[in-house]
């Protein structure tokens, strides 16, 4: 069985750049957007500075976290290990971009779907070698059959000391470099400035936002000083809609919680707010949050693709039939509510809360898949989903259900519900991280370029509510309740801004 491979040998690589051309050149690929690209690190201080290169490109990993996480099947691993992409599959939802962790994958701007390196498989699959292997003046390029001895990879594995990029992600890449800087290949060893040799960063590209190393991030070996010279800009792929989309699916599980549990116990509000206002808001809300996710694909035409073609082990798609089957729960729930008189309902109960919690916490895992962004693989991101949309749902409750029914009970569940989210919020940012880059974005989340809506969602979401609530009154109350959702949308929205922050590549 063929399994191919990259060896990249940086001892010869002169930083030319033919192999960037001649990929655009052979692949079509647009202006702005690139499969594979030489990375400049200068290393060291004046005048003994030494300029390093590393040719970067999808690593056609064994375990590729880029295939796991797309809902379609647009990206896949063929047999002979090489992972390519299907433009007429992908729905543009830019899951396996948040997925690699090397910034292997781009839009492509005239497709709206997903490209990146594919070993040039039309090329292989007619016995040539890739474009950039032909072009290259050097050798340093080198592909080939790892199973095969005699092969040259093969022979430049035994002979050479090698390295992978992010070992440490569990990919197990099949790129193997020779003679590479560290400062090369990880991507926070080197400082990132504004402008690159030759070209601006490119206002877009977050990576500047990173908080600039005025402390030496804790876990930082030291090093001499490196700074990124040339480079590609990179633009993040997720943005409101997502922090939206998450803020409103919480609340959409919440009240569905919340009307199931009320079922059974008194829960301080009416039977109207448990049987009828609670699912007729939720399905609004589930409404809306489908609506955010299809709008944020680049091919909004193709979503219903997921239902048809899912790729059972990406939460996306087992997202999808979660939140169908919730709505599908909370349209029985409505029906025998307005038209069964409530008869029905108790046996319905348990089966709505255990798909709202679904609909609530499969972000987690979702957001697990999303193996480059280091922040996001909290374990307490699971709980906190959960307590989000239940602080979601009463909050909304408390708005529609009106003062005179809402309870002691209700405001000390209201401030208990608070304190939870902002002090898991609040652990998840200070917390001692494990790997650097999630480091490095707690520290965009706390000090950095998103610390404004994480302190303004502690202090005008959590503390400021508890406070109100705690005062008494009923128009209080309502207020804390409203500025209690403003508080989950701006920490949501941080905390997926904050994990696209520190460089990956
Ligand atoms: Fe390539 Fe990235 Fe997928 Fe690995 S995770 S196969 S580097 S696109």
């Amino acid at each position: 069985m063929t399994r191919w491979a990259w060896v990249i040998d940086q001892t010869r690589c002169i930083g030319c750049h033919a192999c960037t051309t001649a990929c655009k050149s052979e692949n079509d690929v647009p202006v702005g957007v690139f499969r594979t690209w030489v990375k400049n690190v200068e290393v060291g201080t004046f005048p003994d500075v030494k300029r390093h290169f590393a040719v970067l490109r999808c690593n056609h990993c064994a375990e590729p976290p880029c295939v796991d996480v797309c809902p379609v099947t647009a990206m896949y691993q063929r047999p002979d290990g090489l992972v390519d992409f299907d433009h007429n599959a992908c729905i543009g939802c830019k899951a396996c971009m948040q997925a690699c962790p090397y910034d292997a994958i781009y839009m492509d701007p005239d497709s709206n779907t997903a490209a990146k390196c594919n070993f040039c498989s039309h090329r292989v699959d007619e016995g040539l070698l890739p474009s950039c292997v032909v072009v290259c003046p050097e050798e340093a390029l080198l592909f080939g059959d790892l199973e095969d001895p005699t092969s040259k990879v093969s022979r430049a594995l035994k002979e050479n000391r090698v390295t992978v990029r992010r070992a440490e992600q569990g990919t197990r890449p099949h790129a193997f470099y020779i003679g590479a800087h560290d400062a090369t290949l990880d991507p926070l060893a080197a400082r990132h400035d504004a402008t690159y040799m030759w070209s601006d960063r490119g206002a877009k590209d977050e990576r500047m936002r990173v908080p600039p190393a005025r402390k030496p991030l804790p876990m930082a070996p030291p090093a001499p000083p490196a700074r990124v010279a040339y480079d590609v800009p990179r633009q993040r792929a997720w943005g409101w809609p997502v922090s939206s989309y998450i803020w409103t699916k919480g609340i959409a599980a919440g009240l569905g919680i919340l009307a199931g549990v009320g079922q059974y116990v008194d829960i301080g509000v009416s039977r109207t707010a448990v049987q009828l206002i609670a699912p007729i808001v939720a399905i609004v809300f589930l409404g809306i949050t489908g609506g955010l996710l299809v709008g944020d694909l680049k091919r909004p035409e193709r979503f219903w693709t997921i239902l048809t073609r899912p790729q059972w082990k990406s939460w996306l798609a087992r997202g999808a039939f979660i939140i169908a089957a919730y709505g599908a729960a909370l349209v029985v729930w409505l029906a025998l509510a307005i038209f069964a008189d409530g008869a029905g309902l108790n046996g319905l109960a348990p089966v709505l809360i255990i798909l709202a919690a679904l609909t609530a916490g499969y972000t987690a895992p979702l957001l697990g898949q999303c193996e480059a962004r280091d922040l996001w693989q909290t374990p307490l991101l699971l709980p906190h989903l959960i307590a989000h949309a239940l602080l979601a749902g009463l909050a909304v409750v408390i708005l529609v259900a009106s003062n005179a029914e809402t309870t002691t009970g209700v405001r000390a569940v209201f401030v208990i519900l608070l304190l939870v989210t902002g002090s898991l919020s609040l652990i998840d940012a200070v917390k001692r991280h494990q790997t650097l880059n999630a480091t490095a974005a707690a520290q965009a989340l706390t000090r950095g370029a998103q610390s404004r809506f994480f302190w303004l969602a502690l202090l005008v979401g959590v503390a400021l509510p508890a406070i109100l609530a705690l005062a008494g009154g009923a128009s209080l109350l309502i207020v804390a309740a409203a500025l209690s959702l403003a508080g989950l949308w701006l920490h949501g929205h941080a905390f997926i801004l904050a994990g696209q922050g520190p460089p990956i590549s």
